[in-house]
């Protein structure tokens, strides 16, 4: 596996305004060392404990993305140093952030994981939940989170049209959302196997792990 060579290439075939995530999870820090290396500054990991350890032995100028589902009561182990939450998928997760995040005097970036697929297993709020939070007074008055956007993970299927169908829901809702809070930015949708459908689908943020650093155990 040549980490700078797969990296660059991807970096080499996205459009300029779309966002790499380069998914680290699993791999070793002398791994994500090669990639930052060769530039990659952004890393996505989907265990809070896993990222921390990472984040203390790394370089300060890595912005690290929390990408997995998000348990409530370890939210304070990344609050101090956590750069994106893609995962947020409920009111009292958003609130708990808040939380964690006044103590460190900060404001976190956050996405609203929207459920596109089909799969009762992926995670999520519906399209409808994203508006009423957006819409509610409870959410204008948490000053430590900022909202720039909406994540969301396919169907784990080869079917392209439903896949493409799911990214497309994503957008929509994203476009819907923008009407509420016009300073939307972002849409996290896209991984190794299908980020070129995602960003033709209008993803500004891709999360690519495998076709980076290998397969993972
Ligand atoms: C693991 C993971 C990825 C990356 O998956 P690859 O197929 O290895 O690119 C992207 N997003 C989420 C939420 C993940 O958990």
């Amino acid at each position: 596996m040549n980490i700078k060579h797969n990296l660059n290439k991807i970096k080499q075939s996205i459009p300029k305004h779309v966002t790499l995530v380069a998914v680290s999870k699993t791999k070793p820090v002398s791994d994500l060392m090669e990639a930052y290396n060769a530039g990659q500054r952004i890393f996505g990991e989907n265990k809070i404990q896993e990222m921390a350890d990472k984040y203390q032995e790394m370089p300060t100028d890595i912005k690290w993305h929390m990408i997995g589902h998000v348990q409530r009561n370890k939210v304070k182990y990344m609050a101090e140093f956590v750069d994106l939450i893609h995962g947020v998928e409920s009111f009292k997760l958003l609130k708990e952030i808040d939380k964690q995040a006044k103590k460190h005097d900060r404001i976190i970036d956050c996405l609203l994981q929207i459920k596109i697929a089909e799969e009762d297993s992926k995670f999520g709020m519906s399209p409808s939940e994203a508006s009423t939070i957006l819409q509610s007074e409870d959410f204008s008055v948490l000053k430590n989170v900022n909202i720039i956007g909406v994540m969301g993970m396919a169907t784990f299927t080869d079917n392209q049209n439903q896949i493409k169908q799911e990214f497309d829901l994503l957008k929509s809702t994203f476009d819907t959302l923008k009407t509420i809070k016009p300073d939307l930015s972002t849409i996290s949708m896209g991984m190794s196997g299908d980020y070129p459908l995602a960003i033709d689908c209008g993803s500004t943020m891709i999360r690519v792990g495998s076709s980076i650093f290998g397969t993972r155990n």
